[in-house]
């Protein structure tokens, strides 16, 4: 059984290490395609509820995606403002591989494929794929 969900969000981010314009702090609306194939639903019937899906990429929502080293972190929370911290640059590909831990956390073996696709805008997109 295949499950698609798609869910847009707002968040800002920048890239260290990189000469490009994205070194400065902006923002994107994210658009996430999320498919999951499973051979067996769980016992409700469902391969994951939708709405966990949803809850998932509200962690993102309205947020400040940051490299976990980014010296930008601490000031924003010192502000109050939300962060979620990164292992590696917040790019799109990695936003895609963040998503995909989680569900692997909450799903497990039940997953037996998986395919999360993030268009940072309307002409580039990312697709993470699992396994
Ligand atoms: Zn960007």
């Amino acid at each position: 059984m295949k499950l698609r969900y798609e869910y847009e969000i707002a968040a800002g981010h920048r890239i260290l290490d990189y000469s490009g314009k994205c070194r400065f702090l902006h923002g994107h609306n994210y658009f996430f395609v999320v498919e999951i194939e499973t051979r067996e639903l769980d016992e409700v019937g469902f391969v994951i509820d939708f709405n966990e899906v949803k809850s998932i990429l509200l962690e993102l929502d309205h947020k400040t995606l940051l490299r976990k080293d980014d010296p930008l972190a601490d000031l924003l929370e010192s502000e109050g403002q939300p962060v979620v911290r990164m292992e590696g640059n917040p790019s799109a590909e990695n936003i895609a591989l963040w998503v995909g831990e989680r569900l692997r956390e909450r799903m497990g073996d039940r997953i037996s494929s998986m395919r999360i696709t993030v268009w940072e805008n309307r002409r580039g997109s990312v697709e993470y794929r699992y396994p």
